[in-house]
């Protein structure tokens, strides 16, 4: 059943995107959070994992098949539940690349990236893959420069695809390229042309990462009135919003998300899968099929494969990521985790971290002594921290368990000292 009224008047375009006239307020959008939650047990929502795809589209980085084997293992085991294996177009080495991942899956949907091309079809047919994303640009300006067509061409060029492609028995899903600045009532005219070709997804790709995430909740209201196709989104982070929209699309409706492997992909990168799977079911109370130990293995090698070094600060998967240094965290910490603690590491396979460093404190420094059995009362405390405070800015690094017991057989000493100073020196 289409829901559509074509008739609606565009939202005024008032930036870099004509979806950004219609902001929803914060009050609307936290109500929106609230009301998921609350419902009645909404299904997972489906992760569709763009590593092998779009992420191999970052600059300089290359997947060869045992890479791009091991990552589609990867993903498999850590649950997610469509990968986007590759683009069949690329010719005879990436199609026998995409058919060997493919074989490799036991559980996961891979599915095969076209432009909306019928050559494109047939070329993922050769993959054995049944399922593809057929793409088009959505934006005039894409359109114009990258196909020298309009809007009536793209539609026709629409239906034409997706019937091909449903007739070859394959499952069809729209991309749709640079959605993001393309006129909202277009958008919605696409969408109602794949639905009524037999397409059975369609995605709004913010291929510019230009939107924020009161746009894109309203792009996915608006486009969950307009159609009963699955909705996805595929967000970039250009603005480093690609996670915050990814879960603002799903509170606004939809129910796929397109994600890579730390965000890996053109330019800024794509919206983070550990990410966005953490912040759908830590704020907006949705489940994944994802297993959340999984994910820092499935980064470590992305990162490995994609020669892209994790940063510490990197949010689940990073180094520093449970990690604590600060004298009031740590204090806290120490009486109870949640105080300076989001999200516990436990469930990300992850433990916690209490590292010595410039801004320790005491209750730190007495933490580490303990676990390297060591004691030392107040006064030691405060030398030992001095001295930590003094190395950590020496040599712009934390203090090691080694360097910690070498500081306290230090600060042993003057206890000797002030016996000496007692006795009469002066
Ligand atoms: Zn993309």
């Amino acid at each position: 059943m289409l829901r559509r009224d074509l008739r609606r008047k565009p939202t005024a375009p008032s930036t870099s995107s004509p979806w950004s006239g219609s902001v929803h307020t914060v009050d609307e959008a936290v109500l929106s959070a609230k009301s998921i939650v609350e419902a009645m047990s909404p299904p997972p929502v489906v992760v569709n994992d763009c590593t092998l795809r779009d992420g191999e589209q970052a600059p300089g980085v290359s997947f060869d098949l045992a890479e791009k084997v091991a990552i589609a293992c990867a993903l498999e085991r850590a649950g997610v539940d469509e990968i986007e294996v590759g683009i069949p177009a690329m010719g005879r080495l990436e199609i026998e690349a995409m058919s060997a991942v493919a074989q490799s899956l036991e559980r996961v949907q891979p599915i095969a990236w076209c432009r909306m091309l019928s050559a494109d079809v047939d070329a993922a047919i050769r993959t054995g893959i049944r399922r593809v994303n057929v793409s088009i640009p959505l934006s005039d300006r894409q359109l114009a420069v990258k196909l020298g067509e309009g809007r009536p061409e793209a539609l026709a060029r629409i239906r034409r695809t997706v019937r091909y492609a449903v007739d070859l028995g394959l499952t069809v899903a729209v991309g749709g390229e640079d959605a993001s600045r393309a006129d909202p009532s277009f958008v919605c005219e696409v969408v109602v042309a794949a639905e009524e070709s037999g397409a059975t997804r369609f995605r709004f790709a913010d291929t510019l990462g230009v939107l924020d995430p009161f746009t894109v909740h309203s792009v996915f209201r608006r486009l969950c009135a307009e159609t009963d196709l699955e909705l996805e989104f595929h967000g970039h982070d250009d603005l480093g919003m690609a996670t915050a929209n990814t879960l603002a699309a799903v509170q606004g409706g939809a129910n796929h998300v397109s994600v890579c492997v730390l965000g890996l992909g053109e330019r800024a990168g794509n919206a983070a899968l550990e990410e966005v799977v953490t912040a759908l079911e830590h704020i907006a109370g949705r489940r994944t099929n994802i297993v959340t130990k999984e994910l820092g293995p499935l980064a470590e090698l992305v990162a490995s494969a994609s020669r892209r070094p994790i940063p510490e600060g990197k949010p689940i998967v990073g180094g520093a990521a449970f990690t604590h240094e600060s004298g009031i965290h740590v204090a806290g910490l120490l009486k109870d985790p949640q105080t300076y603690e989001g999200l516990s590491p436990e469930p990300f396979g992850r433990n916690r971290r209490i590292v010595l460093g410039k801004h320790s404190g005491g209750a730190g420094i007495r933490h580490a002594l303990k676990e390297l059995g060591l004691t030392a009362d107040d006064r030691r405390v405060e030398a030992i921290l001095e001295l930590v405070r003094a190395r950590a800015v020496a040599t712009k690094k934390g203090v090691g368990p080694a360097e910690l017991a070498k500081f306290h057989a230090e600060t042993a000493t003057p206890k000797v000292r002030r016996v000496a100073v007692a006795g009469g020196a002066r």
